[in-house]
């Protein structure tokens, strides 16, 4: 059989001057340190010694996670009869002609190594690997507010159903005056050996035990107010406190509100979604608010102080300059909302509307009329004149 570029050859510690610019791979013997008869003992240990020392949680140093890949990949090969024949046999080039990487880790054995390979292949694979015991659901509800409260902030209640920690047990579920005990499944790890997806393929690794789900303890006898399940459901009433200037569709989190974890996990949160009325008067345009200043034809022709309605209740007089068209705008700076970041308040907008008169009395008809000769037309008669005409 031929062998392929000494790649297998005796070790020589080269692994330690390894660089991303060197093709050739170390050789699985030389990064577990062990000779090439080790027995399959002695490359269990030495991977378990190499595995805690590059264990990313407690080695921060550069190319510590690095090689902590090399030497699983390197394990993976030498922990399995067949793979660990093959590579003896035609080396790193021969054997990765016959083996992708998803077969490297294929069928794999990680358990029992005195650590979580779980948590280990998550900092290395990625967030979403694997998947450790579960905390507290999070959960969502909605509030409706007004213009008012967003300005005002200040509380509101919101009720809530939710899984709370139970009180007769503490949580653990168990029978007040008994104990939890230890998970015959798990011995107590709370995890169990389980194969999991990840970029190197199929890898044999720890998961949440299935029948204590990660607990590592199992209630003997349960608790009767929550039947061994260490939470009961109840719907609560919540105050809660709205900021200011809270926009439309926006959403609170309430952290540790959500559905209480299973015994010794954390709580879910509360995702509040935020409904803002529609306002009979005020208009919202982010912190800036519109209203509309009703204005007769005099008001607008010849000028006046008008009174602009504030949405906390009070007025503003502004002074309406002879000759305003409709649709002109006055900006009443700092009136509008307070913003949620803290920053400027928004402003007031009060469009100018000029309103026509639907009834004139006699009077205003007769100036409307003088109006109308001063602007060189006849005034058209009204309308009982025309039906006078109509009729004969
Ligand atoms: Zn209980
Ligand atoms: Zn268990």
């Amino acid at each position: 059989m031929p062998t392929f570029g000494g790649v297998n050859g005796p070790g020589t510690g080269s692994f330690r001057f390894r660089c991303a610019a060197m093709a050739t791979k170390a050789d699985y013997y030389e990064l577990l340190g062990v000779p090439r008869d080790a027995s399959a003992e002695d490359v269990k240990k030495a991977y378990r010694r190499l595995a805690l020392q590059y264990h990313p949680d407690r080695n921060r140093e550069p190319g510590a996670e690095e090689r902590f890949k090399e030497i699983s990949e390197a394990y993976a090969v030498l922990s399995d009869a067949e793979k660990r024949k093959t590579y003896d046999q035609f080396g790193h080039a021969g054997f990765d002609e016959r083996y992708t990487q998803e077969d490297i880790f294929r069928g794999a054995d990680f358990g029992d190594m005195g650590f979580d390979m779980g948590s280990i292949f998550r900092t290395i694979f990625g967030a979403g690997f694997g998947g450790g015991p579960q905390g507290g659901r999070n959960l969502e509800t909605s509030l409706e507010i007004t213009l008012e409260d967003v300005a005002n902030g200040g509380e509101k209640e919101v009720r809530v159903t939710r899984l709370e920690r139970c009180e007769s047990c503490g949580g653990s579920g168990a029978k007040p005056g008994t104990r939890p005990t230890r998970c015959p499944t798990c011995r107590g790890h709370g995890q169990v050996a389980r194969q999991m997806r990840t970029p190197f393929g199929l890898v044999q690794t720890a998961g949440p035990c299935p029948q204590c789900g990660g607990r590592g303890e199992v209630v003997a006898t349960p608790d009767p107010a929550c039947k061994g399940e260490g939470r009961i459901q109840r719907t609560r009433t919540l105050n809660i406190r709205i900021p200011e200037g809270v926009p439309d569709g926006g959403t609170l989190r309430l952290r540790g509100e959500g559905e209480a974890g299973p015994d010794g996990f954390p709580d879910g949160d509360l995702y509040v979604h935020v409904r803002v009325k529609p306002h009979a008067v005020f208009q919202r345009d982010g912190d800036d608010l519109h209203v509309p200043v009703p204005l007769t034809f005099s008001q607008a022709a010849l000028g006046d102080e008008v009174d602009v309605p504030l949405l906390e209740g009070k007025q503003d007089r502004i002074i309406i300059p002879a000759g305003t068209q409709g649709g002109e705008v006055f900006r009443l700076r700092g009136k509008g909302l307070p913003s949620l970041n803290g920053s400027r308040r928004g402003d007031l907008l009060a469009h100018a509307r000029v309103y026509t008169p639907v009834k004139l009395s006699a009077e205003e008809r007769k100036l409307f009329e003088e109006l109308a000769r001063l602007e060189g037309r006849e005034p058209r008669k009204g309308f009982f004149s025309d039906l006078k005409k109509k009729l004969g």
